[in-house]
């Protein structure tokens, strides 16, 4: 269990790392494009000669010093991620509410599962469902641990304005289930955690999976698997409560 502090400690380094501070909506290819353009003409602006290479030099600060400010807009963090333990305690102890869809199924919920420090039953069975093996249409206890992640993702990116439903593209398999994912060239583990009810793969409509996966791993509950897809839907995220590590795939 991340503590409070621990996780706005997390939430301020993923800040500081840019994670946070690279516009979280939009496509996370074109962002990192226009960092890496950038980044490359400083350091292409090589001295030919020693005058001119001073010359070039100025030349270069002065282009980051121009890029300096309007990246210091853009890197701006809203200032409620600096905000007092207070709201930090009411982000905490407020109810949670999931709110997920399941593309496979069409599904879509809104569920309250925590109040008052607990996990209510009804819910946690309702969101153990909408986790289910879509294809081999069964269901299995999921790890509440997992709902935490999945909640706290939610809850932290809706302090940003973005309040889509958590898509989840896979829950529970069955073995059956996995097995076939794999045959079917699909990336998936023999031994899954999605079989043990502990892992799901995740996306948020217009968040990209740098975001989504750092501020997962963040939370250092388990395992993270960032899943890179270019095309309109962009990838996912694979959240686990297993051991930590992180890999792409
Ligand atoms: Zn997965």
């Amino acid at each position: 269990m991340v503590t409070r502090r621990d996780f706005l400690h997390q939430g301020m380094g993923l800040t500081a790392a840019g994670l946070l501070a690279t516009p979280l909506i939009g496509c996370a290819a074109r962002n990192t494009h226009t960092v890496a353009a950038a980044g490359s003409i400083v350091h292409t602006a090589k001295p030919s000669s020693h005058t001119a290479g001073h010359a070039k030099n100025k030349a270069a600060a002065a282009a980051a010093a121009d890029t300096a400010p309007a990246a210091s807009t853009e890197l701006e963090p809203p200032p409620d991620i600096f905000d007092a333990q207070a709201l930090d305690l009411e982000f905490w102890l407020k109810p949670r509410v999931l709110d997920v869809t399941r593309p496979a199924s069409g599904e879509r919920a809104k569920i309250l599962y925590w109040k008052d420090g607990q996990v209510i039953d009804s819910a946690y069975q309702e969101l153990c469902h909408l986790m289910r093996d879509v294809n081999g249409k069964e269901t299995a206890p999921i790890d509440p641990k997992l709902f935490e992640t999945l909640w706290g993702a939610q809850a932290f990116v809706a302090r940003y304005g973005i309040e889509h439903p958590l898509e989840i593209l896979s829950g529970y398999r069955t073995p059956t289930s996995n097995r076939r994912l794999i045959e079917a060239g699909v990336p998936a583990a023999r031994q899954s955690l999605h079989i043990s009810g502990q892992a799901a793969d995740i996306r948020i409509a217009n968040l990209n999976e740098e975001v989504l996966g750092g501020l997962v791993r963040s939370f250092r509950q388990g395992g993270v698997g960032f899943y890179y897809r270019s095309g309109p839907r962009g990838g996912w995220i694979h959240a686990d409560t297993g051991l930590k590590r992180t890999w792409k795939g």
